[in-house]
């Protein structure tokens, strides 16, 4: 037969067997059953021999199979175990002889093996350390139960005259016995889970301990040898042992353990008063000595220091949770700054001493420029190290009466008390933050110059904390949008067009179920020869209350909501509808007359499945791909360049055409253009409207177009105005043109799709 490769080594990770542990207890069960029947036999010390071989095997086997972290705890028991067989041995050999103490040396030094066995798991566990509580409460058990014992086992035996000598170490187990106690609840009160093993070794002590006092209670009556039915408990304690090392959950009693949460249950509550009443109550019972009133009044003694201890350990203890739960509250985990609760707090304070001594408070909102782009592109752990290089140098800013808190992702305040009179204000601050932010950083050994954009608001007039905040922010997106790296100073203009904004959202909202929003179209013409070959979609809002609403308004407060992704997925269909019907009039324009369309970044993240629905809507109306270009800026596309490239090759793939919108007001790069699969370039407005006029212009123009048809690309001019305009686009080669001069965007009735202008002379 062959055993599988792998099969030992499962085993031995999966250790012993839990049958095993049960196999021996039930084999200990056996043994008694023998000692019972053999007690008056020669054979009577047999099992109790047997059992302790079969301890000591035990406890080596599970050491060595159930391969715990730690073996020394076992390495123990094992000798303790050996020890306590020595002993027994020789108590019965020896029993009347003057060597006799011998066996109880042997016995005492297994207790020594076995308490040492309890102390090497508690250390290997490491949860004693700092558990000052569990201490305190397991000598509080300990000299209350070792008071006992010295009262009802050593004091008679001591008292025995002329075996004195022997019975007194005879009572020294009963002491010993209950430090084992000590350490087996230190081992429950400091388990977060109580395992198969912790059970046996728990119950075999017990019965070790149940055993022992049997010995001590015939000592106390003089004996120092009973019946062999008293080792009974000896076999019982040995089967909880020898089942605790061959149980494979020995493993985790020695792993390192979380101490469970300091919380008094109902159980140790009453182990512990009964503790308490125990000395006191054998002071008034047990009164028949001098001796017992010391051991009464010692141990009480005792159990009130260590009750002291306990009690101002647990008020220190409080006290230090306390602190930091306040700590935690009132301060950003991160940084060590303040955090937003605890700043409005002191400013609000602030601003009521403003209120009565005169002067104000100056509020900076500050915002970390591009500190998205570090986290996305460095990893969250250098956008920490660079939030907590930027609240060190804030830190070396600000005076030691501003407050300095963190209340966002990247975002900090600075708040300054301005005394009245006093010029040393929140402007002064912002230059010294800006001027700080200047030298580079170095965060994980790179240098990063990273700036901030302050928004400035100051507590005049009535002012909350709650109200400057919002103030210092809304300036400080001014700052942004201005160019960032600098200060812009609250105006309450800020505010209403803040409100306007909020208002313009809550509208655009409702503004396509409505039937609100709609599509003007402006013709595209060939400039060779005025014909319209094209048309372009442009937005329209009639708002109920405030007219028709240009794009310029409303299209960024569509694409910073989202509501740009569902809008322009509604302009798709709409103008595809719109062309499908001029299409069906086949007098009414060209068959080739195609229709463009804007389109935001928004809508080329991937989530927008906006190829989906060009081509399910080019399907659906019928209209060939070709005819649809999409129109982009080139800071739509550069948003996210690598999803945008993506997107639009798999657009470029359905046959759609691409456009690139406002060509020059962005980065204008070639580069860009070869990079995604354009195929017209749209001049901006502003390079038209001043083409006669600039020369300049007129140089920039050209340049396109010659770079464009060097790439094969179709040039488009905006805003052709003028007809002196349209004669040089013309003259320069600009193939194609949209403007006043051709026509204004207009609905779809008004518009008429013949050639509106003669050719140019
Ligand atoms: P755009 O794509 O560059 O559109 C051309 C803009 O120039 C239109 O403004 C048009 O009315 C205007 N225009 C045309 N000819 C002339 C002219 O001769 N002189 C002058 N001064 N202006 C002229 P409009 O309709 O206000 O649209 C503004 C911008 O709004 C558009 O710029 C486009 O970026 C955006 N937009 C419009 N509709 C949509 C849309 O459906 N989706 C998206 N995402 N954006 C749109
Ligand atoms: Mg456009
Ligand atoms: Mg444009």
């Amino acid at each position: 037969m062959h055993e599988a490769p792998g099969g030992v080594r499962a085993e031995d990770r999966q250790g012993l067997p839990d049958t095993l542990a049960w196999s021996f207890v039930a084999f200990a069960l056996f043994l008694a059953t023998a000692l019972v029947v053999l007690r008056h036999t020669g054979l009577a010390a047999l099992p109790m021999a047997l059992m302790g071989v079969a301890t000591a095997v035990a406890l080596l086997v599970g050491r060595s199979r159930n391969r715990p972290a730690h073996r020394r705890p076992w390495t123990f028991f094992a000798l303790g175990a050996g020890l306590f067989l020595v002993g027994a041995v020789l108590r019965q050999v020896l029993s009347g002889s003057a060597s006799a103490p011998l066996a109880d040396a042997a016995t005492l030094t297994g207790y020594g093996f076995t308490l040492a066995a309890f102390i090497a798991i508690l250390l290997s566990r490491r949860s004693v350390r700092g558990g000052l509580h569990e201490l305190t409460d397991g000598l509080i058990v300990t000299v209350s139960v070792g008071a006992v014992a010295v009262v009802v086992f050593t004091l008679p035996t001591a008292t025995q005259g002329s075996l004195s000598a022997f019975a007194l170490v005879q009572g020294v187990y009963p002491v010993v016995d209950v430090v084992v106690l000590f350490v087996i609840v230190l081992l429950s009160w400091t388990s977060t889970k109580l395992v198969a093993s912790y059970w046996f070794l728990a119950t075999g002590t017990f019965w070790l301990l149940v055993g022992d006092v049997g010995y001590a209670y015939i000592g106390t009556q003089g004996h120092l040898v009973g019946s062999p039915v008293m080792d009974l408990p000896f076999i019982l304690g040995f089967a909880g042992l020898g089942a605790a090392a061959l149980h494979p959950s020995m493993r985790s009693l020695s792993q390192p353990q979380l101490r469970p949460v300091q919380a008094w249950s109902n159980g140790r509550l009453a182990i512990l008063v009964v503790a308490v009443l125990l000395p006191p109550t054998l002071l008034v019972a047990w009164y028949d000595s001098e001796a017992v009133s010391w051991v009464g009044a010692v141990s009480a003694a005792l159990i009130t220091l260590l009750l002291l201890v306990r009690a101002v350990g647990a008020v220190r203890g409080y006290a230090r949770s306390q602190e930091g739960l306040r700590h935690q509250a009132t301060r950003d985990a991160l940084t060590g700054l303040s955090n937003r609760p605890h700043l409005v707090e002191q400013v609000d304070a602030l601003i009521r001493r403003s209120e009565t001594d005169g002067g104000r408070v100056d509020m900076l909102f500050l915002d970390i420029d591009g500190f998205k782009l570090v986290n996305d592109s460095w990893g969250h752990h250098v956008g920490d190290r660079v939030l907590n290089a930027a609240a060190a140098r804030l830190e070396g800013i600000a005076g030691p009466t501003d407050l300095l808190a963190r209340i966002g992702g990247d975002e900090f305040v600075l708040a300054r008390f301005v005394g009245a009179g006093s010029n040393n204000d929140g402007q002064n601050l912002a230059a010294e933050v800006i001027d700080g932010f200047r030298t580079p950083m170095t965060v994980s050994d790179a240098s990063l110059v990273t700036t901030v954009s302050v928004g400035l608001a100051s507590s005049i007039g009535p002012s909350t904390a709650e109200g400057l905040l919002r103030d210092a922010d809304t300036a400080m997106y001014r700052a942004k949008d201005a160019g960032r790296n600098r200060c812009v100073v609250f105006d309450t203009s800020m505010r209403d067009s803040v409100r306007a904004r909020v208002e313009t959202e809550l509208a655009l909202r409702h503004a396509l179920d409505r039937d609100q929003l709609l599509l003007h179209y402006q013709p595209i013409v060939s400039l060779a020869d005025g014909e319209i070959r094209g048309v372009e979609a442009l937005l329209r809002w009639a708002h109920p209350g405030k007219g028709m609403i240009s794009p310029l308004d409303f299209i960024p407060v569509a694409e910073e909501t989202g509501l740009i992704v569902e809008i322009g997925a509604w302009v798709v269909s709409e103008s595809l509808r719109q062309l499908a019907s001029w299409r069906a009039r086949s007098s009414a324009a060209d068959p080739d007359l195609w229709m463009s369309v804007n389109v935001s970044a928004r809508q080329l993240q991937q989530d927008s499945s906006l190829v989906a629905h060009v081509e399910a809507e080019l399907r659906r109306y019928g209209v060939p791909a070709h005819l649809l270009i999409l129109e982009l800026t080139e800071s739509a596309m550069m948003a996210d360049p690598v999803s945008s490239a993506l997107l639009l090759t798999q657009l470029r793939e359905l046959g759609v055409s691409l456009a690139v919108d406002d060509f020059g007001t962005g980065h204008s790069s070639l580069s860009h253009l070869r990079r995604f699969p354009v195929s017209k370039v749209k001049i901006d407005r502003s390079f038209v409207s001043g083409i006669e006029d600039d020369a300049d212009d007129e140089e920039i123009v050209r340049a396109v177009v010659a770079m464009s048809l060097a790439m094969g690309l179709e040039v488009v001019a905006e805003g052709i105005e003028t007809p002196g305009q349209y004669a040089l686009l013309n003259r320069l080669g600009v193939q194609f043109g949209q403007g006043w001069h051709f026509g204004r965007p207009a609905a779809a009735e008004d518009l008429v799709l013949r050639p509106v202008v003669s050719r140019p002379a």
